[in-house]
């Protein structure tokens, strides 16, 4: 099973996935497409970190880069000049596409994921929908690319799927405190745990609304503190210590 695919390295300063579990799937990430809509074998021309460079480099009047990740993803990194569809799971991005088949029309396209696995399907979706002038995608994704460039189009940090959250990329830092607004891209869960929302939170906010999104949830917590929600596994984004 694992013949032919690209592992990617990156480290933590402690357990980023402390259970391992293997799963067998159909689907890495799930788009709920059939096959033949956007079909990975047909999926468009890949361009390395390099070719990246040259293609935003040349500045092209029809070049626009696509975002194809979350919201919470792009909110604290993302291509430069990128657009970035306000959706919540992948699965909303064909119906992203096909609302903005306009403004995609004889372009071209550059899209780009965390590291390329989603771009596999979206941009193989987008090339089928025979708008779009180009279409390309990241080998590798951004992953690959902020190896290569770490201060070169993409600003930010690198959300990820582990204990780490971010990979921290560079020192430009794109998101908000959902509570005062303050420049900050630390992400944290709600500690009222019916709740759990996943947002930006700064230290100060952390301490003033301890831990929470809201006054409500403030409130919540100080009369229930059973419903706090448990402590979380902190591992840190670390550079190669080689
Ligand atoms: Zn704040
Ligand atoms: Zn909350």
């Amino acid at each position: 099973y694992f013949s032919g695919i690209d592992f990617k390295h990156s480290y933590a300063s402690g357990p980023a996935f402390p259970k391992l579990r293997v799963l067998l799937r159909d689907e890495i990430v799930n788009i709920s497409l059939p096959t033949e809509k956007a079909d990975p074998k047909k999926t468009p021309k890949h361009l390395t970190p390099e070719e990246v460079n040259q293609l935003i480099d040349s500045k092209p009047e029809d070049l626009i880069i696509l975002d194809t990740r979350n919201d919470y993803e792009w909110e604290v990194g993302a291509f430069e000049d990128a657009i970035k569809p306000p959706i919540k799971t992948f699965r909303e991005f064909p119906e992203y596409v096909d609302d903005h088949l306009d403004d995609y029309k004889d372009k071209q396209v550059l899209m780009y994921c965390t590291g390329g696995i989603r771009c596999e399907r979206a941009a193989a979706y987008m090339e089928a929908k025979g708008v779009a002038k180009k279409v390309y995608q990241i080998e590798g994704g951004i992953h690959r690319y902020i190896e290569k460039f770490p201060e070169g189009h993409f600003r930010g940090k690198n959300y990820v799927f582990d204990a780490r959250i971010v990979t921290k990329v560079n020192d430009d830092i794109l998101g908000h405190c959902l509570i005062c607004n303050e420049a900050n891209d630390d992400y944290t869960n709600c500690m009222n745990a019916p709740c759990n929302k996943h947002f930006i939170c700064c230290p100060n906010c952390i301490e003033k609304f301890n831990g929470c999104c809201s006054k409500e949830c403030v409130e919540v917590i100080s009369s229930r503190p059973e419903q706090k929600r448990p402590e979380f596994l902190k591992a840190d984004y670390i550079e190669n210590p080689k």
